[in-house]
């Protein structure tokens, strides 16, 4: 498992190249866009022009795209699936629908092909010191090959089941990430409008009863955490464009589940305002502007 071909390397998929090659592994990438190619060749990655070159000569294929357009287009369009060697395992970390990953997943095994759906938790922080949560569905084999990767770009794998299950699990995640993001900011901006300081506020409910991953890794005030985006104009992150793509997938999750989710609706009601007030390209921990004098 020692040469790699990576596609996507956007916010997350860069730095988790960088440390692959880090780590000694032989990294090639391929991405469609002009500044995610120069950004690579700024960093020294080995940019190929065509994915017909990527997959050639490789052992696992990973790839870290915004979509399920995207995912199919590679996969499906493209047909990665029917011309990568037999033996390359590969490994599809974008969130994307559970259904497109059952579905790309089918065809590969219809082709004998080794597939993992194994989306991430962390954000551009996590990619960035190997410190991201892998969310695995697929067969358990096939995760036991892909673990050292895992271990080199991130510190906690997770096996959620079956093929998409670990898709799954990421949407249920981010959906109440966009929950506990959105009561965060309306919460700290009460106290502040009430007298409050944000530091002071955030530092106490961030050890009482209302902790949580917003107000420990990645407070919305502007200010109060020097590397959270808040602090530097809400650029780069997670954008509130995928946090709204992801909460549209949590949402059909939820139909097709019949699982009742007003908190997850009211969010994601949130995120559609906050993307048409021209914020898309923000990181999401911008919701905290709605509530800025
Ligand atoms: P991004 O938009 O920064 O990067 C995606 C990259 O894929 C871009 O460089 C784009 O040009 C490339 N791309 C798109 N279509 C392509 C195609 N057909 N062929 C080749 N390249 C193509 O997105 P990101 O922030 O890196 O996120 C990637 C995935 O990881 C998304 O599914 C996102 O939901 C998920 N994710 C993001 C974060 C985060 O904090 N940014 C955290 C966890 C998970």
């Amino acid at each position: 498992m020692k040469k790699i071909g990576f596609i996507g390397l956007g916010n997350m998929g860069l730095p988790m190249v960088l440390n692959l090659l880090e780590a000694s592994l032989e990294v090639k990438a391929f991405d469609v866009s002009e500044y995610a190619i120069r950004n690579g060749e700024d960093a020294g990655i080995n940019m190929v022009k065509s994915l017909d070159v990527l997959i050639q000569d490789i052992d696992v294929l990973i790839t870290m795209l915004p979509n399920d357009s995207a995912v199919n287009d590679v996969f499906l369009n493209k047909e990665v699936l029917q011309k990568i060697d037999k033996n390359t395992l590969i490994i599809d970390s974008s969130t994307i629908s559970p259904e497109v990953a059952r579905k790309v997943s089918m065809e590969a095994a219809k082709l004998n092909l080794s597939m993992l759906d194994a989306p991430v938790s962390g954000g551009v922080k996590g990619a960035e010191s190997g410190a991201l949560t892998f969310i695995v569905g697929g067969e358990e084999t096939n995760l036991k090959k892909a673990q050292p990767l895992f271990d080199i770009m991130g510190q906690r794998t997770f096996f959620a089941g079956k093929s998409g299950s670990g898709q799954v699990a990421k949407l249920c995640n981010n959906m109440l990430l966009a929950i506990h993001m959105c009561g965060t900011a309306e919460i700290i901006a009460m106290g502040v409008k009430s007298g409050l300081d944000p530091f002071t506020l955030s530092e106490i409910m961030k050890n009482s009863s209302g902790g949580n991953w917003s107000l420990d890794k990645y407070n919305p005030y502007p200010g109060i955490m020097k590397e959270a985006p808040a602090s530097n104009n809400y650029a780069g992150g997670f954008l509130n464009s995928l946090m709204l793509k992801d909460l549209n997938l949590a949402e059909e999750l939820a139909a097709l589940s019949d699982s009742s989710i007003p908190m997850g609706n009211l969010a994601k009601q949130l995120y559609e305002e906050l993307n048409q007030q021209g914020l898309k390209d923000l990181d999401f921990s911008s919701i905290q502007k709605n509530y800025l004098d």
